[in-house]
């Protein structure tokens, strides 16, 4: 399975505000190209942390997870730790930066992550 989370940072921050983070995701799976998109709105937070030990706890289902969000070296350094304490195989996690991007900027770097 290959997975789309996107990381919004709460849907406060202003690296957020040019796209409609609905779109995005609604994009992917309209075009089949993931298998399910969630939108997280702060994944670095201790329930973020619960949201990798649910979602990873079967991780030999799982391809590929792409991060949408921030920085993707600040994503591994975040989430590198919960990846290692659940097993999961780092090499199939891609982070990709997509703050204060427009919707259709932000659809791009995704597929370029795909
Ligand atoms: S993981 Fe990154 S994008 Fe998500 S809330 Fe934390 S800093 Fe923001």
């Amino acid at each position: 399975m290959k997975d789309l989370i996107m990381c919004v940072c709460q849907g406060t921050c202003p690296s957020f505000q040019k796209m409609d983070p609905f779109e995005v995701v609604n994009h992917f799976r309209r075009n089949k190209k993931i298998d399910f998109a969630v939108i997280h709105p702060q994944l670095c937070a201790t329930d973020g942390d619960n949201f990798w030990k649910v979602l990873l706890s079967k991780n030999e289902d799982i391809d590929k997870v792409i991060v949408a969000g921030c920085d993707p070296v600040m994503q591994k350094k975040m989430f590198g730790w919960v990846f290692k304490e659940l097993g999961f195989n780092e090499s199939k996690f891609v982070g990709v930066e997509i703050r204060n991007m427009s919707t259709e900027e932000a659809i791009k770097a995704i597929e370029n992550a795909l």
